[in-house]
């Protein structure tokens, strides 16, 4: 099988003198030139086509952040130490609405990881249709053991800073990896006293202050409606697919419940520690095990396969260089826990393993190499820009109703969300195809991503 990888014959001059000029410039920070890389290839035959982004070095611009900020948060743990962290918001591209994405809570954050990620969000925010521009942040924090009290303090502490650059009409931040209800109502608490205001600064907010219906299960829905786009277009549907996810967190759990109502057969699911395989696959009961064993114990994924009997728990395994989670027959596969999860190898074991649909739940879970293997396999394949916008767009209506004063009905909002990944799925096939690259939604999601902010930077000149 034909691996492409970075710098290869098939990579313009263009893209070659771009991407030397990044790695300059943003020097150890691999997963953003691996997020601009991927974007800076599918864009080649657009500059072609229009030299004016070119000659307005539009995409240069886009690379380059808005704004960086970058700050310490001290806090104090419960035995009275003192602990500092470093925190991060990346106010990435305003071109079309205030910068809008999550913020992350991991000891793997670091600023290479998060300009990635605000990168990546620019391009999908685009994609939803609605008017939010791209950003993103977190902290290097674990919130792994630590007590409700400890993850509160660290949440003062780090909108003790944050407060004063973001705002609903400038900057609105959401949750991510260890960022769910508990971490933004406590952020939202600490801004609200800060600002005396009762505003739409957050999205992710708990049903009774403003929060959205559908919010938290909109990324993974979405993940599965796109999922059943692509299957549409070969006239099949999710009945009776057996599934591969990754992660046991929001996108993972919400994952497996849309699944579970389109009648397919989720089998796996993960954390840090390794996966559970069910081979008689996990039904509503045991996704509300392990929903409270996450959400509420904040438990391991191991303690599934203790409580369902013929359920194997495989630890994680540094020494491979593989996941063998993604070494089992499925048709399906919905990576949903975190970056570069998918290598080459995992995925030449999925398209061997006769999987002919990805829909990523997860940002950038498949390297490039990895897409490549993908690509020439001519498999259904929704980059994550495309197939987890869901998340981001049911926060666009989360604001949208906190402008209004007004809550929708589950259905309204699911209806709203549903219709947005529909119309997602037809921007990516219709522009992969007028660009000469049909079924590629790679090249769709970037093009099409891409060509709404480039012209509203042109609209509105050298800023
Ligand atoms: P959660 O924190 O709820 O869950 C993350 C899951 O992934 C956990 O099971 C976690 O295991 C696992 N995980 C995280 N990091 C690693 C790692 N380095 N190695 C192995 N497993 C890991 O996060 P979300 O479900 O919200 O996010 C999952 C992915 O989806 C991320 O890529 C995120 O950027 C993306 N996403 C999320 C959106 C949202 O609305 N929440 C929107 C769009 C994309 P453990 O607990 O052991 O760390």
């Amino acid at each position: 099988m034909l691996v492409k990888g970075p710098g290869e014959a098939k990579t313009s001059q263009y893209v070659k003198d771009l991407m030397a000029a990044v790695k300059a410039k943003n020097p150890a920070e691999p997963e953003f030139h691996q997020a601009v890389q991927e974007v800076a290839e599918s864009l080649d035959p657009v500059m072609q086509r229009r030299p004016e982004y070119r000659k307005a070095k539009v995409l240069e611009r886009i690379i380059e952040p808005e704004r960086l900020l970058m700050f310490r948060v001290c806090w104090q743990d419960d035995q009275g130490n003192f602990q500092v962290n470093r925190g991060f918001r990346i106010e990435m591209n305003s071109a079309i609405g205030p910068y809008k994405g999550g913020l992350r809570l991991h000891p793997s954050v670091n600023l290479g990881i998060l300009k990635f990620l605000a990168f990546e969000q620019v391009f999908k925010n685009s994609l939803t249709t609605l008017p939010m521009g791209g950003g993103k942040g977190g902290s290097d924090f674990d919130p792994k053991g630590k007590s409700d009290n400890e993850v509160m303090r660290f949440c003062q502490a780090f909108m003790n800073e944050l407060f004063r650059h973001i705002g609903p009409n400038t900057d609105v931040p959401a949750g991510d990896i260890g960022v769910g209800g508990r971490e933004i109502g406590f952020l939202f608490g600490q801004y609200k006293k800060l600002r005396n205001e009762f505003t739409g600064v957050l999205t992710g907010k708990g049903l009774n202050w403003g929060g959205s219906l559908i919010r938290p299960e909109a990324t993974g829905y979405g993940a599965v409606y796109f999922a059943q786009e692509m299957l549409a277009t070969r006239g099949e549907t999710l009945q009776g697919k057996t599934c591969l996810v990754s992660g046991s967190g929001n996108v993972a759990q919400y994952t497996i419940e849309k699944l579970l109502d389109l009648g397919a057969r989720p089998v796996t699911m993960s954390d840090s520690s390794g996966y559970i395989y069910d081979e008689q696959g996990i039904d509503r009961d045991k996704l509300k095990f392990a929903m409270d064993l996450k959400n509420v114990r904040r438990g391991r994924i191991k303690e599934y396969a203790d409580k369902f009997k013929g359920t194997v728990f495989t630890p994680a395994d540094a020494k491979l260089d593989f996941n063998p989670l993604w070494n089992h027959t499925a048709h399906c596969a919905f990576p949903s826990a975190t970056q570069n999860e998918i290598t080459a190898k995992d995925a030449m074991h999925l398209v061997g393993n006769g999987v002919y649909v990805v829909a990523e739940g997860a940002n950038m879970p498949t390297t490039i190499d990895g897409v490549n293997v993908f690509l020439d396999a001519k498999i259904l394949y929704g980059p994550g820009k495309a197939a987890n916008a869901g998340g981001v767009a049911t926060s666009g209506l989360e604001m949208s109703q906190n402008s209004l004063r007004l809550s929708w009905t589950r259905e309204e909002v699911d209806q709203r969300l549903h219709g947005i990944m529909k119309a997602i799925h037809k921007a990516c096939f219709e522009t992969a195809k007028e660009y000469g690259t049909p079924g590629n939604y790679v090249s769709g999601a970037n093009i099409a991503g891409f060509l709404k902010v480039a012209d509203a930077m042109l609209d509105q000149g050298l800023v």
